[in-house]
């Protein structure tokens, strides 16, 4: 006797693609995306991340992530914070890594949210190494790197004619109360903007360096914390006054040395993106 099919070609709940040979087998592979989520504002998301947030059955996320942005996926989808904490316990990178191939393995959409983008100081190629290394199908979304987003804001291109051939970005986390061991000598260049993550709690030893390396301390200067979301606070002043207007501000930040920081504007979130397209509709 044969068998019902339905319309979709559904047959005792298994797909058919053209006979039993051929039957899709249950539970479909699993994949994980390393999704760029930009600086904070969920308008500057990309359509793609979106999209992929919006069908994610798991959400691993950072702590930079809004929780504007992450309710945007589904309802249902299981979300777990691997945010760095100061008290309880943290992930580990290895934890994480395993993290998101056993979900894969069990057949789940996995998105795996980062601030900014995935490649930028975000740890998303050892994280793509480790689904290479176990078999799993990895996927990556940029997204917005915070530094796109503060000269965005501050209205301060990080290249411009005549003032920044070159943009450099460079982590400053080190070991506390250090200057990070980076290569002074090339970032004291001038006509070049050195944007610095990680930097805040650093800013005295870095600018010490970068000033004995040869740039001057007259140097264009501009710290930017929480770039693109309400909070946003944007100061703006020298190399050699980089130190003290760092010591204000708590974080997220990025300090950016440069010529062409004499373009830009100091203030808050006045210039949101978001704020733009607000008034545009009314
Ligand atoms: N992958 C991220 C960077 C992660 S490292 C990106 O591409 O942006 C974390 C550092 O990024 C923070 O210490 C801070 O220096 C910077 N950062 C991230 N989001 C920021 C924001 N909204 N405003 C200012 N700095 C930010």
């Amino acid at each position: 006797m044969p068998q019902r099919r339905d319309r979709s070609g559904r047959r005792d709940g298994l797909v058919v693609l053209g006979g039993a040979s051929a039957r899709k087998a249950p539970g479909p592979a699993g994949a994980v995306w390393l999704v760029g989520a930009g600086p904070g504002d969920p308008e500057l998301l990309t359509i793609k991340a979106l999209k992929v947030l919006q069908r994610a059955d798991v959400v691993v996320h950072d702590g930079l992530v809004t929780e504007e942005i992450l309710d945007l996926a589904p309802a249902a989808a299981r979300r777990i914070s691997v945010a760095k904490r100061k008290s309880r316990h943290s992930y580990s990178q290895d934890e994480i890594n395993r993290m998101l191939v056993a979900f894969a393995r069990e057949g789940l959409m996995v998105v795996r949210l980062k601030g900014g983008d995935p490649f930028i100081f975000g740890r998303g190629g050892e994280e793509l190494e480790a689904c290479r290394a176990a078999g799993v199908e990895c996927h990556v979304i940029p997204g917005v790197t915070a530094a796109l987003a503060a000269g965005a804001s501050a209205g301060a291109p990080l290249t411009h004619r005549g003032a920044a051939q070159a943009v450099t970005f460079v982590t400053g986390h080190a070991a506390s109360g250090k200057a990070p061991d980076l290569d002074w000598a090339s970032l004291a260049r001038a006509n070049h903007t050195v944007v610095i993550y990680m930097g805040l709690s650093q800013a005295a030893p870095i600018a010490a360096r970068l000033m004995e390396a040869g740039r001057a301390g007259a140097t264009p200067a501009l710290i930017v914390e929480n770039a693109s979301r309400p909070d946003e606070r944007r100061v703006v002043t020298t190399l050699a006054g980089l130190a003290e207007a760092a010591a204000a501000l708590s974080g997220p930040a990025l300090l950016i040395v440069g010529e062409a920081m004499a373009l830009a504007q100091a203030g808050g979130a006045e210039s949101l993106v978001s704020d733009l397209v607000r008034e545009a509709r009314a």
